[in-house]
């Protein structure tokens, strides 16, 4: 294997094929709680890579950029080398988590309207909220960058909308991760129940990682439901 630049709690980051590239291993360790909560359940990291990659690829082929360049195997991809923007995004649609708590709003409650929020990518501090003028203020990303991160935020939530929509999963909320490529800003990371809220609608079951939060039960087995739905959906015209 190729030298490792950096171990992260679910993935493995190590020197690409090429110049400007990274190779990411996707690991089995389930974290929550800022590393509080831990386990390794086998199998995740087939799982997630394939989710994440399928998702990354529909939000390209719908005009996306993505650090995404290729798949290399069932837990390795190799993708551009882009500087973190070390501000996570989170977009949600219904109140669920941290915002049911913080607010006081039933999980489950219809938003008015979008929600966006930022937290500042610190382990050490703990992942705080932060807003737009301190982001810029103490130079985390620039007035343009985050106006683009808004930007394709949103657009990618109408897109996942759409997508989880059809396999019959509401999108209550998702956390994004961008990056700096060449003076533009890029989606980075990864999409997969590690970092969405997936509800399947006729039910509410939860099928992302509040099963593993929760101690929900079986938590690859809600996993592996998204991948199977996903699968399907994306073998039928998207007019179906
Ligand atoms: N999320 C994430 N990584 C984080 C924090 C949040 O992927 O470090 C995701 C989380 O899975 C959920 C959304 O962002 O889909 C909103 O999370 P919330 O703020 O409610 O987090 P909680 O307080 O429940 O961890």
């Amino acid at each position: 294997m190729s030298q490792v630049l950096y171990e992260g709690k679910s993935k493995l980051v190590c020197q690409g094929p090429r110049e400007g590239s990274l190779l990411i291993r996707y690991k089995d360790t389930a974290t929550a709680f800022n590393g509080e909560k831990k386990a390794e359940l086998s199998g995740k990291g087939v799982l997630n890579a394939a989710l994440s990659n399928r998702i990354f690829q529909y939000l390209m082929d719908h005009g996306v950029e993505t650090h995404l360049i290729q798949v290399v195997d069932d837990v390795s991809v190799v993708v551009r080398r882009a500087e973190i923007i070390p501000v996570e995004v989170v977009v949600r649609n219904l109140a669920a988590g941290g915002f049911s708590q913080k607010y006081g709003v039933p999980e489950g409650t219809l938003l008015r309207n979008t929600v966006m929020e930022f937290s500042y990518k610190s382990d050490a501090l703990g992942d705080p909220m932060i807003n737009r003028s301190q982001i810029t203020a103490i130079g985390l990303a620039s007035r343009e960058e985050l106006q683009e991160m808004e930007r394709q935020a949103l657009n990618i939530n109408e897109l996942l909308c759409r997508l989880f929509e059809r396999m019959d999963i509401r999108l209550v909320d998702f956390k994004l991760e961008f990056g700096r490529v060449d003076g533009h800003v890029i989606l980075c990371d990864e999409i997969s129940p590690d970092s969405c809220r997936l509800w399947d609608m006729a039910t509410e079951e939860k099928l992302d990682k509040d099963r593993f939060r929760r101690d929900l039960g079986d938590v690859l087995a809600g996993y592996r439901e998204v991948l199977r739905r996903l699968d399907d959906v994306l073998q039928t015209p998207e007019s179906e």
